[in-house]
This record gives C-alpha cells, sequence and structure tokens, in this order.
C-alpha cells in the first residue's frame, strides 16, 4: 500500500527571534509532483505548494477556554482572509463550555488556549502545527501561550501584552499553509513586538494567497 508522503511542520510566532522548524517523515520516492515557485507557502520535499487544495472553508474548533473578547478578535482576523480571498477561507467553530480539549493528531482543526507551555520554549508567543501529506493539508493546531504571555485586543494594560487580532491573522495565514516572509510589509513576518498591530494584509500576502485559493 502507497504510504504517501507525510509531512509535519511547525511554526513558532516569538517575541524577536525569527523561527521556523519543519519535520518531515521519510518519503516515498514513487510520488510524482512537479517543483513549483514556492509562492509564500510551505513546499513539500518534491518542491510542491502545500495548502488546504479544495478542503475550504477550514472549520477550526475553537477551545471554549479562550473567552469572548478574544474569540472575537479571533473572528475578526479569519475574517480579514476571508475578505480579502472573496471566499470563505477560514470559518470559526466556538465549542460549548463543557467541552475539555486538546491538540493532537486527530484531524481535527483547532485553536488552543494553552495554559501550560514548555519553560524552555516560553518566549513562544503561539504555535501552529501543519500535518500534511503530499501537497494536501489534513489538519492544522494553533496553540496560543497563555501561560508566558499577556494579551489584549483594543487597550493593553500594560507595555508588555500581544495583540491577539495581530497574532491570529500571522497563524492563520500558517494554516492556510504559508510560510514567514522577509519581506516587508507582510502580515507573515516572523515577529510581533509586543503593543504593537500589524493586522492588516498586505497586498503581497493576497498575492501569496491567490497562489492556492
Ligand atoms: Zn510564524
Amino acid at each position: 500500500m502507497r504510504t504517501g508522503l507525510f509531512g509535519l511542520l511547525i511554526f513558532f510566532a516569538l517575541i524577536s527571534t525569527s523561527c521556523q522548524e519543519r519535520l518531515e517523515s521519510p518519503e516515498e520516492s514513487s510520488i510524482g509532483s512537479a517543483a513549483e515557485d514556492d509562492c509564500g507557502f510551505v513546499q513539500n520535499s518534491y518542491g510542491a505548494r502545500v495548502s488546504w487544495k479544495n478542503k475550504i472553508p477550514v472549520s477550526v474548533q475553537v477551545d471554549p477556554l479562550m473567552n469572548d473578547e478574544f474569540f472575537n478578535a479571533a473572528t475578526r482576523a479569519a475574517d480579514r482572509w476571508n475578505s480579502l480571498a472573496g471566499k470563505k477561507l477560514i470559518v470559526l467553530e466556538r465549542l460549548p463550555p463543557t467541552d475539555v480539549v486538546s491538540p493532537s493528531q486527530d484531524l481535527t482543526t483547532g485553536l488552543y488556549w494553552r495554559t501550560d507551555w514548555a519553560a524552555e520554549k516560553s518566549n513562544q508567543q503561539a504555535v501552529t502545527t501543519l500535518f500534511y501529506r503530499g501537497n494536501s493539508i489534513n489538519e492544522a493546531d494553533v496553540k496560543v501561550n497563555a501561560k508566558d504571555f499577556l494579551f489584549y485586543s483594543k487597550d493593553p494594560n500594560s507595555n508588555q501584552e500581544v495583540h491577539m487580532e495581530s497574532l491570529l491573522v500571522h497563524e492563520f495565514g500558517h494554516l492556510l499553509g504559508l510560510k514567514h516572509s522577509t519581506v516587508w510589509p507582510t502580515v507573515m513576518w516572523s515577529t510581533l513586538a509586543s503593543n504593537t498591530v500589524r493586522d492588516v494584509i498586505s497586498e503581497k500576502d493576497l498575492k501569496s494567497l491567490k497562489c492556492e485559493y
């Protein structure tokens, strides 16, 4: 039986340093897949862009631990991508308060509010993990580091808080398959400073998006 090409990609949003890590399982050489321009997207080992293909909109189950204020910020972040694309790419579904969720490879795409976080990774604001096979994403998990960071949506209470909508516009870009960009301005720039709003998706981001959606 063909095992196919499985991939796992993890993006970290950090305070101050560039961050991207890619882990892929061994590949099968018989899979034919033409190399493509990256166009801002993650590529598999054959150089093909990785995205959700025709499996849109992506349904994202939202952790009930995320409060109303931040759920609304997440909704606005998703809507920024949707309105730019002119179609629904990301749909958020808030889970009932009684649900207890945790991220794992379970074919459920989720947005998780995590109050546990590895001490050695305490500089990560959030992490998005992509699970893909060949050039097609099957699952994405977005985890927000609520252990080490404070967040805001309108007015910060201190100068050490992360703007939630800006953070999630970036993470949802990863969820769609986009990688970090080294060209400014773009919401896929790898770092987001505290008390900084960066939630307007740029022409460059849109040009990338249109390569796959
Ligand atoms: Zn990132």
